[in-house]
């Protein structure tokens, strides 16, 4: 999917030609992957564009930096405003945002400390991730395990991190599927190449806890909420990865694939193959939510102020 550019993207507190927003290759970000970054979507409501919970998301990003004692000398209050005002400035939503802070042009050594940082937050129009229809994915259980603990920290949303995701994506694409399910060093069920992973047996929800190598996904804790809040009973637990085969439904979740039912993990059809009861209940109401056609019960978006069409 080629991107599709936008007039404006914020650089360090400032609004800069998207074509301008460019960086040099002996950047420490270009040799060591040193950047944190976020995913965020912002979604056209009846009352005008919104973004889906954008200061847990910017929250995220802060405490990603931190993790790497990367100082971003910016609020999470200063970072959501900027990102509503690149939103607005590009007059393009439904949009996703690609907030990103990395160690810039300074130094080559390993040692990133005397390294400048620079954020940028760009956004343009973007669709659905893992195309599905009403049916599902088809996935594998990936032959790459994601990160041990204490190696790369799975808790930050750091760029080489995604070097791990690239292998399980290229394998699962390769082998025909849409997507691989990693699993943690110690075998156990971990997540998605870029989404969390939820299943569900004997009318319970299951999903992988933070110590299973597992992003702490902002539409995971969205979708924990909902399913609460239906009385459905959510057990964080660890799933060994036999657990995918005899699951009545399964389901990724993130902030590209939303709420994305599985149809078969390595060839094993997922139930009966179709999408399964709780997997729609949860999937109708966060779409009712992020559509507009439920109300806004969790105060999950931030409006972005603009000004509407005379007449609209
Ligand atoms: N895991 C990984 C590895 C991801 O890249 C993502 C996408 N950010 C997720 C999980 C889902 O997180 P979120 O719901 O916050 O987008």
């Amino acid at each position: 999917m080629p991107i599709q550019k936008t007039e404006k993207i914020w650089r360090n507190g400032k609004l800069i030609a998207w074509d301008d927003a460019t960086i040099h290759v002996m950047s420490h970000v270009v040799h060591y992957g040193s950047a944190v970054f976020e995913g965020i979507r912002c979604y056209k409501l009846p009352s005008g564009p919104a973004v889906f919970r954008a200061e847990e998301h910017m929250q995220r990003l802060l405490d990603s930096g931190k993790i790497y004692r990367m100082a971003i000398p910016y609020s999470r209050q200063q970072l959501v405003d900027a990102m509503a005002e690149v939103i607005r400035v590009n007059g393009a939503w439904p949009c996703y945002i690609r907030p990103i802070a990395f160690r810039g042009y300074g130094e080559i050594g390993v040692n990133p400390l005397a390294v400048p940082i620079d954020v940028y937050i760009a956004n343009f129009p973007w669709g659905k991730y893992l195309a599905t229809g009403d049916e599902g994915v088809d996935v594998c259980v990936s032959s790459w395990t994601r990160m041990a603990p204490n190696t790369m920290p799975a808790m930050a949303k750091a760029a080489a991190n995604y070097m791990n995701s690239q292998l399980m994506k290229m394998e699962a694409i390769q082998n025909g599927y849409t997507e691989g399910i990693a699993l943690d060093a110690t075998g156990y069920v971990s997540e998605g190449s870029g989404e969390n992973l939820f299943l569900v047996r004997q009318g319970k929800l299951w999903t992988p806890p933070t110590g299973n190598s597992v992003l702490p996904g902002i539409t995971r804790a969205s979708v924990l909420q909902i399913a609460k809040d239906l009385g459905i009973e959510v057990v964080e637990q660890m799933i060994p990865r036999e657990m995918l085969y005899i699951a009545d439904e399964v389901f990724f979740t993130g902030t590209a694939a939303e709420v994305t039912p599985i149809r078969s993990v390595d060839k094993i059809h997922v139930g009966d193959g179709k999408v399964g009861p709780i997997t729609r209940r949860i999937k109708s109401e966060f779409f009712g939510i992020v559509e507009g056609t439920l109300p806004d019960r969790y105060k999950w978006f931030t409006a972005v102020p603009v000004k509407q069409p005379v007449g609209a």
